[in-house]
């Protein structure tokens, strides 16, 4: 008998199992793709790590979160600097004074400041009743014409002015020539890859590939005393609810033998609202890759229909109301413990779903990890 069966081999059910190895747990993974990893996994593509569910950069601010991480990896100092192609311009991002400079010709943070505040105040808006509103509203119609309208277009699949104002509450705008995206203390990409942090989380742990916790469910659950879960949680109630929604994204991967160096750049946003895909992403530059070829990919946000990756939760009034529901049945469960993005219907980034499973390790095991020293 299994003390745990562990529903998944992303980082929560990876980091629950290495924690319960630990403390001498016998622990069953299963996972119902042939790979390890949930969406951290990478293939292995002409010698490049090629991010399969989508480009995946570490950053975190939590030293306890780094420090823990890099036990299994070191880091390779990459900076997360994307790129804005709209219609042939190209814009630094996140918006800053490179991006001001180009958009205006403006070159002290003074001119910038008042370049947006001009705009702001020519749109009078004082009560957004939108997204599209809300972005001119917070700076000015320039950036939002030509960085932001097409973009968030097309990834939520429609226009601005059907969007909330709700989604956008703030946007980011440095006035410094700092192109390095994220404020955190630390970033980069594992040395090795993605894939060696769970096959070392994992080492020790036995792992049944292309098991779908549903195909067996009676017998996997006879299994083990309790059962870890970190697929969607509509699912495991056989959505008795109804059915929580996601956006979904596909991706169109090219290898080009011919050409070392496709744009120069791990992620170039396409901002204008005709090409159909949000990004491209050029996997070798997370790694400083010095292959001879390339490999690209263009990524184009979906619809979620029940079938397709659910990538993003939609925490809208109505999916956030279903879920509570769902919650409620999950809290009173005496065995089970949900788990990871889809377990509890939430967006999380790699060091949230990281501290995510420590917390709730070190309650199901009365151990500390975090603080310990
Ligand atoms: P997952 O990685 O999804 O793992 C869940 C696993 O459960 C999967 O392997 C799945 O196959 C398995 N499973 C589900 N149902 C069943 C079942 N019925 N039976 C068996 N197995 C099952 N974070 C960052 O920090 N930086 C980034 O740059 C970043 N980029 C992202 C880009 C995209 C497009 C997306 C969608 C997310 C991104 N993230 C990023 C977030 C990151 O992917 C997550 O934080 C992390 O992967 C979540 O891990 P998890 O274990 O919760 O879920």
């Amino acid at each position: 008998m299994y003390d745990y069966l562990i529903v998944g081999t992303g980082l929560f059910g990876a980091i629950f199992a290495h924690e319960a190895i630990k403390c001498e747990k016998k622990c069953l993974i299963i996972d119902k793709r042939d790979h390890l990893g949930g969406n951290i996994y990478t293939e292995n593509i002409e010698g490049i790590n090629v991010h399969k569910y989508g480009a995946h950069i570490f950053h975190t601010s939590d030293e306890r979160i780094w420090n823990y991480l890099n036990q299994f990896v070191e880091f390779n100092g990459y900076t997360n600097s994307p790129i804005a192609n709209y219609r042939g311009e190209i814009y630094n991002l996140p918006f800053n004074m490179n991006t001001f400079n180009k958009l205006w010709g403006v070159i002290t943070p003074q001119e910038a400041k008042e370049k947006i505040e001009l705009q702001k105040k020519e749109a009078g808006i004082k009560e957004p009743r939108n997204l599209e509103e809300q972005a001119i509203s917070l700076v000015g119609v320039d950036i939002y014409q030509k960085l932001i309208k097409g973009y968030t277009e097309k990834q939520w699949g429609r226009a601005a002015k059907d969007l909330p104002s709700f989604i956008i509450n703030r946007i980011p705008v440095r006035f410094n020539y700092d192109n390095n995206y994220f404020n955190d203390k630390f970033q980069g990409i594992p040395i090795g890859g993605y894939n060696l942090i769970i096959e070392k989380m994992l080492e020790g742990c036995e792992v049944r590939l292309n098991t779908d916790f549903f195909s067996n469910r009676k017998e996997l659950e006879g299994l083990a005393r309790k059962t870890v879960f970190t697929g969607m949680i509509d699912q495991y109630y056989d959505y008795k609810f109804g059915l929580l929604e996601y956006r979904s994204l596909d991706f169109q991967t090219e290898v080009i033998k011919e050409n070392d160096n496709y744009q120069g750049n791990a992620v170039v946003n396409y901002t204008d609202r005709e090409t159909p895909y949000t990004r491209i992403i050029e996997h070798k530059h997370f790694e400083f890759g010095t292959q001879k070829g390339t490999v690209i990919s263009k990524e184009f946000p979906s619809e979620w229909k029940n079938g397709c990756e659910p990538y993003y939760p939609i925490n809208d009034q109505r999916n956030n109301e279903l879920y509570r529901q769902y919650k409620v049945l999950a809290d009173s469960e005496q065995n089970v413990i949900f788990g990871g993005r889809l377990g509890t219907y939430k967006y999380y980034d790699m060091h949230q779903v990281i501290a995510s499973a420590l917390v709730t390790v070190e309650k199901e095991l009365g151990v500390e990890i975090l603080n310990e020293k």
